[in-house]
């Protein structure tokens, strides 16, 4: 596996320009182009499975069952659903019947935003960038993928593969670090997917202003656990724990801290000691079921949090920064002001952090910029209502960790500095597709409501109108709705009448 090999900076522009000249040729407006193109990505993640697993474990030392469960496997459905429900998807839509408007015959049209960019971080290849480029070839548009420079061996493997699988008109791999991203952020994109840190999100936000490109940013931030001290305290610490060790806690929805009352402290701990001896009966550096942190850079940052931290290491703390190694991690009492406590982690070091009771648990959540994800392990409905009703973040989950971006159907994103916009299947489709409104008036509707448009404007065709047009008010502020079922029959009526017309004319 040879080092990445980057675009020249040059021939950037003629990329953009060939993509544009691909989506103009119009190839993806039909669905069996998209779904050809679809099968083809499945086919080139499927085909090439230990390939990727050999790349990633080359970039991040990963397991290749964290590779299979958290990258490769997830990427691959997202082809997949995709493949599946294309057509459902990019169907025109009716809009919801109304007398004013059903002659026109309100519609939706799905279509694709035209040429698209989608930024990936380094910590999930696979899934931040294939899983992405699925639902923007279900929407039909052209792709510029650039990948992290950081993940070298599995984004040259990307590069190489894409033009084998994929039709080179529309999807175009660009590989290369700031030049290469600064380049591509002068030109005009018709929009933007970036995933990755807050601060790179800034200048990718600020190039696409100038151009008024729209931006969906999927971004991270340091997402709390809070414990219930009657919870299930052994399946709460081997489910954070593993949310921590996975990718080496190089996950955007990693647990990022424990918030637990003061004196359940140590019934978590004894519950992390013990599961921790199970994961890694033997030292972990040598156990191949653990990962490295992507380069010297990172584990220095994450080593100089530990390094300062005012809280107890009780698990861990051996940092290699040149094996770009970082032993499980946990530090218990962790104050609030704490190194551990400034930005995501982004590496398997867990803080715990006591808290007098839920309350300030709660009060400490938001104080905090909104997580990208908020975990609270309890059984009891109240607590977890408690928590739900109180906070804000990306997603909140009970008792779980980190897998529910994989959840069919869920919507993935974050609130405000985690992100914006959501993606995994049909809400990744939809980021990339403009729901164009359109209505068709044929001209007899201009002698019934509508002739009263038109000049001189009478008083006659005043009233009809504004008769026509005329929005029925809900219930004063503070008064009760009255019962207005006359209404009502009188709609379901024309409703009947007007629908059973329509079906006749189709007939
Ligand atoms: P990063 O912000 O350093 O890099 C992301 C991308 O931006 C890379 O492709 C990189 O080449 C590019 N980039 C870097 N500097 C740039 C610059 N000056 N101008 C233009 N482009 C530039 O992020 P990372 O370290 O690769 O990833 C880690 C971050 O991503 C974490 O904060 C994590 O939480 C977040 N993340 C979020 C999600 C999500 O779905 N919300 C998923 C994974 C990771």
């Amino acid at each position: 596996m040879g080092p990445l090999v980057y675009t020249p900076v040059e021939d950037i522009p003629k990329i953009h320009e060939d993509l544009r000249k691909g989506f103009r040729s119009g190839k993806t407006k039909s669905i069996a182009y998209r779904k050809e193109q679809l099968a083809g990505l499945a086919y080139m993640i499927k085909d090439n499975t230990e390939r990727f697993q050999d790349a990633l474990k080359a970039d991040l030392g990963r397991p290749p069952i964290e590779s299979d469960l958290l990258d490769i496997s997830a990427a691959l459905s997202e082809a997949k659903d995709a493949y599946d429900n294309v057509e459902k998807w990019a169907k025109p839509e009716k809009a919801r019947w109304d007398f004013n408007w059903f002659a026109m015959k309100p519609t939706i049209r799905k279509e694709p935003k035209g040429v698209v960019m989608i930024i990936a971080p380094f910590n999930f290849p696979m899934l931040l960038m294939l899983g992405h480029l699925a639902s923007a070839i279900a929407a039909g548009n052209a792709v510029l993928m650039k990948p992290s420079e950081l993940c070298q061996a599995t984004n040259q493997l990307i590069a190489d593969l894409v033009p084998q699988y994929l039709d080179s008109d529309l999807y175009r791999v660009v590989n290369g670090d700031v030049p290469v991203t600064t380049k591509l952020l002068e030109l005009r994109w018709d929009h933007i997917l970036y995933t990755g840190g807050g601060r790179v999100a800034k200048i990718v936000c600020a190039a696409a202003a100038k151009h008024l490109t729209p931006v969906t940013t999927e971004l991270g931030g340091k997402s709390p656990v809070i414990i219930d001290p009657k919870c299930d305290m052994k399946l709460a610490a081997r489910r954070i724990f593993w949310g921590k060790i996975a990718n080496a806690g190089q996950v955007c929805v990693a647990p990022d801290y424990v918030l637990i009352p003061r004196d359940a402290q140590d019934h978590f701990i004894q519950e992390v000691q013990d599961i921790y001896k199970t994961f890694y009966p033997t030292d972990p550096a040598t156990s191949d079921s653990y990962s490295r942190i992507i380069s010297e850079g990172h584990t220095a940052r994450i080593k100089r949090y530990i390094d300062e931290t005012k809280g107890e290491i009780i698990i861990g703390g051996e940092v290699d920064v040149g094996k770009k190694y970082i032993a499980p991690t946990v530090v218990k009492n962790v104050p609030f002001d704490d190194s551990l406590m400034d930005e995501e982690i982004f590496g398997p070091v867990l803080p715990i952090v006591p808290v007098k009771d839920l309350d300030e648990a709660i009060e400490v959540v938001n104080s905090r910029d909104h997580a990208l994800s908020l975990y609270v392990f309890t059984q009891d409905p109240a607590f977890k209502a408690k928590v739900f009703d109180n906070t804000q973040s990306g997603s909140a989950v009970a008792n779980e960790v980190v897998i529910h971006v994989g959840a069919t159907g869920l919507p993935f994103g974050g609130i405000g500095p985690s992100g914006s916009g959501y993606h995994t299947g049909k809400y990744g489709f939809d980021v990339f597709t403009h729901h164009r409104g359109t209505l068709d008036n044929p001209g007899w509707v201009d002698t019934l409501i509508l002739k009263g448009r038109y000049p001189p404007y009478t008083p006659e065709k005043i009233r009809n109108l504004r008769k026509a047009f005329n929005v029925s008010m809900p219930p004063r502020p503070g008064t009760k709705a009255g019962k207005r079922w006359g209404l009502w029959l009188v709609f379901a009526l024309l409703g009947t009448i007007s629908a059973v017309l329509m079906k006749r004319k189709r007939a």
